[in-house]
């Protein structure tokens, strides 16, 4: 039989997200590679993925560019998700985050571009930064804090993707589609790299203090990662999206006091609710944004997106399969 498919290259496919969207990819009947450095992905998350005779995997960095140029020669698309994330690992690690996200993606751009292959980019709400501004629309001013904060290298070195990724564009002409990501949750999403969700339902479990930073009035929206990725694989199929920036999140705003009440709730833990500085809780001086919340009518436009889990099922879902884990 005649493959149909498309042969796809997922960067940081044994991520998070990247795992979900190699997975959902495979059921499509497409042909996926990864490549991920295990740095912050896991084996376990495509370990049941490996039997598929349409499923590679190769463990390696992104910065490796004779692989890396091999890859993509022979796919068809790209998904550039392989990236530095996580605020703890920021402030922990800021010389890995700056050199994966720039390097990493000069190099996935340049090669693409050289190949004429279509690139989907993962960019971040980050890039908005402190803005006070409810919802962040693609085109909104940005509102950073310091060189000497060291969250806001994040959001300065995936500012500098966006703008390899519009300059290529531009001039080469390249096929590239730019996303940015708002707070994305699901299973196999895990609380190590500081990401609050797996962070308080780990703690309600094990019925630990819930450790919420700051007074808990800063806001986010959360969406599961089985909408961010139906967004990513629509918006590859319009033609349209080429050269566009688009916000991918959830609209249902809660702040963080809330959200420990809620996970408390729905695991029916006997934790404590405990508040920590954040000068304790990352380092003396981090600032963090009050709100965070999408606009999403640009992608509606484009792709009719509409997010379809909502918080307390992404919830349920999500200490489901903690719980397995335990
Ligand atoms: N947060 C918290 N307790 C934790 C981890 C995070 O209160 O154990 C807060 C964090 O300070 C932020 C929000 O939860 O205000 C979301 O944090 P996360 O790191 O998940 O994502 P961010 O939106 O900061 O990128």
């Amino acid at each position: 039989m005649r493959f149909k498919g498309k042969k796809v290259l997922v960067t940081g496919g044994a991520g998070f997200i990247g795992s979900h969207l190699a997975e959902k990819l495979l059921k499509r009947g497409d042909e996926i590679t990864i490549i991920d450095n295990l740095s912050t992905g896991s084996i376990n998350n495509i370990s049941h993925l490996m039997h598929n005779p349409s499923f590679d995997y190769v463990i390696d960095t992104i910065m490796n560019q004779g692989l890396m140029s091999w890859l993509i020669r022979k796919c068809d698309i790209v998904y550039h998700l392989a990236a530095a994330v996580g605020v703890k690992l920021i402030v922990e690690k800021p010389i890995d985050v700056i050199f994966t996200n720039i390097i990493g993606t000069e190099i996935v751009l340049r090669l693409a571009s050289k190949e004429n292959k279509k690139v989907l980019i993962t960019s971040t709400s980050e890039i908005y930064g402190k803005s006070e501004k409810i919802p962040y629309s693609e085109n909104d001013d940005r509102v950073l804090g310091p060189t000497t904060k060291s969250r806001w290298s994040y959001s300065s070195s995936k500012a500098v993707d966006e703008y390899m990724a519009l300059s290529y564009f531009k001039q080469k002409k390249l096929d590239v589609i730019i996303t940015r990501l708002f707070n994305t949750i699901g299973p196999k999403q895990t609380g190590m790299y500081g990401m609050v969700i797996p962070r308080f339902v780990n703690q309600a479990l094990h019925n630990e203090p819930i450790t919420v930073y700051g007074d808990g009035k800063q806001t986010r929206t959360f969406c599961h990662v089985k909408d961010t990725i139906g967004a990513l694989i629509a918006l590859t199929q319009n033609p349209k999206a080429s050269g566009e920036i688009f916000n991918i999140g959830s609209e249902e705003e809660i702040s963080i006091k809330n959200l420990a009440k809620l996970v408390k709730e729905i695991t029916n833990s006997k934790s404590k609710i405990i508040h920590i500085p954040y000068d304790e809780a990352y380092e003396v001086g981090f600032e963090d944004m009050k709100h965070r919340v999408p606009d999403i009518s640009k992608i509606k436009k484009f792709i009719g997106y509409e997010p379809k889990t909502n918080l307390k099922e992404a919830l349920i879902s999500i200490s489901k399969y903690l719980k397995k884990t335990l």
